[in-house]
């Protein structure tokens, strides 16, 4: 928080102020921009949310969810200009520019003073202002703490309580990760004590699966799981054909690797999905075993100790092969991660 005092100076003034966030984003990546940008209105400034790409329709109920801008090549001239014009640009929940896509090179050249709000490992340094907390459970929880921190802890009404909850409670697994510090539940607990309605958050997320989403997660678990005990290995792959029958929608297969994962003395399980254009992989990990490195090293990723993403440019098929030839090189280190 030791840029604190310049953020304060900085947003003295009503200022032209755009935040953004990282590709495919999540309920921390959506409710940490959201939640900071509803506060920021408050104080007077004008502010536009940009996102990299789609995200899921669960969290569309988001106050300030209808007036994102999701980038595409279609509005890139109207994104570029916005960047341009920003005096304060955040960046919310990457730690790389490359996570943001084509705005990368856009914020990159930016001349407005830019704000790293974050909490993913090996930051890149490219913002004037960080806050960045590699132990923080959530981007949620630094946008809580930064609030507070200027002075205006009580600005958080629901609308903003409720974007930041739904970050924290997803980045946490519901509460149930080892980030899952004392300061996250003192967080909730403000933000039940001004009236954030946190069991209907929880069931707008988890609880708003289609039919067809809840027939996929049951073929992929009965059909496609593969286990490896020698390992302590488990992973799905998934084909492209597969989602397309399933009529799969952004945001359909999270979660998913976290059934991997919950197989006794499984602590490693990766998800492996043909999105088109790329394959992309999700990892997770219990125990001292890094899929930040895992991830980092071998498929263009990164993210945190235990719970990271990448993906490979080469076919499914071939990255599974790839994957699988990986394993036994940390075998040592596999069998060596606790779950306990
Ligand atoms: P997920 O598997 O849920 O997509 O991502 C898990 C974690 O890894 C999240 O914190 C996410 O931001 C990060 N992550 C996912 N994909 C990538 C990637 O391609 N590169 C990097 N650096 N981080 C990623
Ligand atoms: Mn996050």
């Amino acid at each position: 928080m030791h840029d604190i005092l310049a953020l304060k100076e900085l947003l003295r003034e009503p200022k032209e102020v755009m935040i953004t966030t990282h590709h495919k984003p999540d309920a921390d990546a959506l409710g940490s921009s959201l939640g900071l940008a509803g506060y920021l209105k408050k104080k007077g400034h004008r502010v536009t949310v940009i996102t990299p790409s789609d995200y899921p329709a669960f969290l569309a109920w988001m106050e300030g969810n209808d007036d994102v801008l999701v980038y595409s090549e279609k509005n890139d001239a109207l994104v570029q200009r916005i960047i341009a014009e920003s005096q304060v640009i955040f960046c919310l929940d990457f730690s790389t520019l490359a996570r943001i896509n084509e705005m990368g090179p856009y914020i990159r050249e930016a001349k407005g003073t830019k704000v790293l709000i974050d909490h993913h490992l090996e930051p890149e340094a490219f913002a004037d202002l960080n806050f960045s907390n590699t132990s923080a459970a959530a981007t949620a929880e630094l946008v809580y703490d930064v609030i507070k921190a200027m002075g205006d802890g009580d600005m958080i009404d629901t609308s903003i309580g409720e974007c930041l909850y739904a970050g924290i409670m997803t980045d946490t697994g519901s509460f149930r990760h080892p980030s899952t510090s004392k300061n996250v539940h003192l967080i909730i607990a403000d933000l039940l004590q001004i009236g954030v309605n946190t069991s209907n958050i929880h069931r707008l997320i988890y609880d708003s699966s289609t039919e067809l989403r809840l027939r996929f997660l049951g073929y992929a678990l009965k059909d496609k799981l593969v286990v490896l005990h020698d390992y302590k290995t488990a992973y799905i792959a998934i084909t492209a054909d597969e989602l397309k029958a399933y009529d799969s929608k952004t945001g359909d297969t999270e979660g998913l690797v976290n059934f991997a994962l919950s197989i006794e003395g499984i602590v490693f399980a990766a998800v492996i999905i043909d999105r088109g254009q790329a394959v992309k992989i999700s990892f997770r990990s219990v125990g001292n075993f890094s899929v930040n490195d895992f991830a980092r090293k071998h498929f263009n990723g990164g993210g945190h100790r235990n719970a990271a993403g990448g993906m490979s440019l080469e076919p499914l098929d071939a990255t599974v092969a790839k994957f699988e030839s990986l394993i036994p090189l940390y075998k040592d280190q596999l069998l060596s991660s606790t779950s306990k």
